[in-house]
């Protein structure tokens, strides 16, 4: 069996992992590159011929996971994409709005990357797998496992001439909503694992974060305006929200939550409550909160003041609602912005996070005179020890590190030094 590690080698983005085993040419994961220098990666070609390849596993619903995808279909793949049911439908969301987003790009060969007519092409060869249940696909076994991290992730068992462990993105174990990833197999030939957390420990409390931003709301009678990614962190923060509201209803303000996309997550959601550790909570919940459906009543709402909460996508904001709260409220000083993720470089929310000045919206000045927030431990991600946990039943199989910045993946090397450890180069090719 052979591995070629082609995305998420040198960074956390771009996941993709060719496995040829005899003829059959199978590719873990189809991630886009996201962040600076993301349009150049994009546009360099790929390693190998879509044309030739049997098969596509993708892990889990993020853009860094699945976001190629359609593109593959463009040039010229054919063959059947294996993911749980859960998977499937977030999917949707996110390649249909990967195609919007590339369709606004200036550059024309991004542009015509890929469109909604190849997004419609995933779905027609989509093969929905259900947890633990083997697959046999030409000669190769495959089998998804429980990852956590975000509703319908996966880990996925390959097995061939040999018996590889891809982690996906790995979840929490302390995660209120989502269940802890299913522990690394033993006796395997290569574990293939993320190390985002590798080089430290999440700081914990994310509910105690929220709570005392939802106390400050209340008590100084502010606007709290949450960005969020519409598909996974929103539906956490509503869930979390709805925990503290029901505990603490001296502190409940009317929460109000916009995005088209973060609605049809939440549906997503619901369907699959049954899948978490709180199915009643979840739903309760996911209808707890006024959904802003009409510009209208966002009007209202800018016009109104506070305490009130807002939750609008986008996280990064880089578009959707969340722009249009930010342009109304800019210069109110009586409004609290909490960032509720990651903020790539080159987005507003990194600019805004950075407290840099001269930013523009549309080409129109933008200064943010409210509070700005940029939370510190909400991740969907395994830290370092959950990671080391992860692996624990396994003690000797060789792990191969991506998905990790070059000191997480170094960092966590160190701890790993009993048994076999490496890093892979981009596009390196390794005999398992
Ligand atoms: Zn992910």
């Amino acid at each position: 069996m052979k591995l070629t590690f082609i995305g998420a080698t040198q960074s956390v983005t771009g996941s993709m992992t060719l496995v040829q085993d005899g003829e059959t040419k199978l590719l873990v994961d189809a991630g886009l590159y996201q962040g600076l220098d993301a349009e150049e990666k994009l546009l360099t070609p790929l390693p190998f011929n879509p044309k030739d390849l049997s098969g596509v596993v993708i892990t889990h619903a993020h853009l860094d996971h699945c976001g190629m995808l359609p593109r593959l279909f463009k040039l010229g793949f054919k063959g059947p994409v294996f993911c749980t049911e859960i998977t499937s439908k977030l999917m949707r969301l996110i390649l249909t709005d990967s195609a919007h987003l590339l369709e606004e790009k200036e550059n024309p060969e991004l542009q015509n990357f890929y469109d909604q007519k190849d997004v419609e092409k995933v779905f027609g060869s989509l093969h929905k797998l259900t947890l633990h249940h083997a697959h046999v696909f030409e000669n190769l076994t495959l089998t998804l496992r429980d990852a956590g991290h975000i509703l319908g992730a996966t880990s996925l068992l390959l097995e061939g001439t040999k018996r590889v462990l891809f982690s996906g993105d790995l979840g929490r174990s302390d995660d209120l909503l989502l269940n802890a990833p299913e522990k690394a197999l033993p006796d395997l030939d290569l574990i293939v694992m993320e190390s985002t957390y590798g080089d430290r420990l999440r700081p914990k409390g994310m509910e105690a974060e929220l709570a005392s931003f939802l106390v400050k709301i209340k008590q100084e009678s502010r606007t709290g305006l949450i960005a969020s990614f519409a598909v996974a962190r929103a539906q956490t923060l509503i869930y979390l929200m709805h925990q503290f509201y029901t505990r603490h209803p001296e502190y409940k303000v009317p929460v109000y939550v916009d995005g088209p996309m973060l609605q049809s997550a939440n549906t997503i959601y619901t369907r699959y409550a049954h899948t978490t550790r709180d199915p009643q909570g979840l739903k309760r919940a996911l209808t707890e909160f006024e959904m802003i459906e009409h510009y209208k009543v966002r009007e209202h709402i800018q016009n109104k003041d506070g305490p009130q909460i807002i939750l609008a996508s986008s996280g990064m904001l880089s578009g959707g609602p969340v722009m249009s709260y930010l342009q109304n409220f800019m210069r109110d000083e009586n409004v609290s912005l909490l960032l509720s993720g990651y903020q790539a470089e080159g987005t507003l929310g990194r600019a805004l996070s950075d407290h840099q000045k001269n930013l523009k919206i549309n080409n129109k000045p933008f200064e943010w005179r409210g509070e700005i927030e940029q939370a510190e431990t909400f991740s969907s991600h395994a830290d370092q020890e959950e990671l080391i946990n992860w692996l624990a039943e396994n003690s000797h199989t060789p792990v191969a590190l991506i998905h990790g910045e070059e000191n997480a993946k170094l960092k966590l090397k160190e701890f790993l030094n009993d048994r076999e450890c490496f890093i892979p180069k981009s596009n390196e090719t390794r005999h398992v």
